[in-house]
């Protein structure tokens, strides 16, 4: 059975707090559904998914019948898992082609693990025979290049660069030429995470993306958006935001050893109706597992 262990702490946390919910179980109440709430927004369920998860289970528990701590445990995993598959597109792993050179870009705010991950998935495609090239797209920060190229040897991947203060549509530009020169089958986009100045974000997020469809016209096949899990409901609040600039494809969820609270996971699902892809659970290479709503359900409850 795949058992993500990066879902180890905060599951066993969410399955804790139900456990711990019900072990005080005697009846349905109004009260027991307050407790309900409060367990889901303390696990980062967020508020909307909180609310339909309630209401779902209120539902529920007028038609069946719920009289010991076990139907309560079961109605209340059923309504969670079902609420994360119901939300997203089934799972399809990452796009990739067949043949010829892919592209996957990766935005997402400063720190929250963007070069790490990219350095992790290059080091999977890496594992696989694949050969990959990576583009320094956040030329704002030098530390972002210097980073990439740390990984880079690391991985043994080729990484395309500009000085500091660079074209980042030009480094991505380099980095096709670079990847289809060298028979390349992935090149992985790092960007700039510069919230604070939205519209010259978005517009240089744009930018890249006409670039890159000018050279392949199929690509970009992934769009992901990387989120730390520890930052709760602000990270959130910054998919929403790079939702509106970016046409986001899936999430990588980052840190999660770092945090109790797997229900970031369901809010993402309801309130983005975007899949995890990935969920980071450490600072190694190794240190990140591919996701999907079935390991999601196991993960989180068994
Ligand atoms: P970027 O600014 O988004 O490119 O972020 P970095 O990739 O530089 O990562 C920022 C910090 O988070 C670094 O210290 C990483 O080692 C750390 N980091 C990245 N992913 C994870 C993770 O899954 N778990 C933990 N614990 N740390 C991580």
């Amino acid at each position: 059975k795949r058992f993500d262990r990066g879902l180890d702490k905060s599951s066993k946390s969410l399955k804790r707090r139900i456990n711990e919910l019900l072990a005080n179980f005697r009846y349905i109440d109004e009260e027991f559904f307050e407790d309900i709430e409060n367990m889901l927004i303390e696990s980062d369920v967020g508020f909307e998914a909180t609310l339909e998860i309630s209401d779902i289970l209120r539902e529920e528990a007028k038609i069946e019948n719920v009289r010991t701590m076990e139907d309560a445990e079961e109605l209340i995993v059923k309504t969670l898992v079902d609420i994360y598959e119901n939300s997203i597109p089934p799972y399809e792993g990452v796009h990739l082609n067949e043949e010829g050179l892919s592209v996957l870009l990766f935005v997402g705010v400063n720190g929250v693990g963007k070069t790490t991950t990219i350095a992790k998935l290059a080091h999977q495609y890496i594992e696989e025979g694949k050969k990959v090239v990576l583009a320094a797209g956040d030329t704002f920060r030098a530390g972002a290049i210097e980073q990439l190229h740390v990984w880079g040897d690391r991985v043994g991947a080729d990484v395309v660069s500009s000085e500091i203060g660079g074209d980042p549509a030009a480094v991505v530009f380099d980095g096709i030429k670079q990847a289809k020169e060298t028979g390349a089958d992935i090149l992985m986009v790092d960007t700039a995470g510069r919230l604070q100045n939205k519209k010259n974000l978005m517009l240089e997020l744009e930018k890249m993306h006409r670039v890159i469809q000018k050279e392949l016209p199929e690509a970009p096949q992934e769009v992901l958006l990387v989120l730390d899990a520890t930052t709760g409901q602000n990270a959130l609040i910054q998919a929403k935001e790079f939702k509106q600039t970016t046409d986001v494809t899936g999430i990588v969820l980052t840190k999660m050893d770092g945090t109790a609270k797997g229900g970031i996971i369901i809010a993402i699902g309801k309130e983005l109706g975007l899949p995890v892809k990935f969920v980071g659970f450490g600072e190694k290479m190794e240190d990140l597992r591919p996701f999907d709503a079935d390991n999601f359900a196991y993960g989180l409850f068994s």
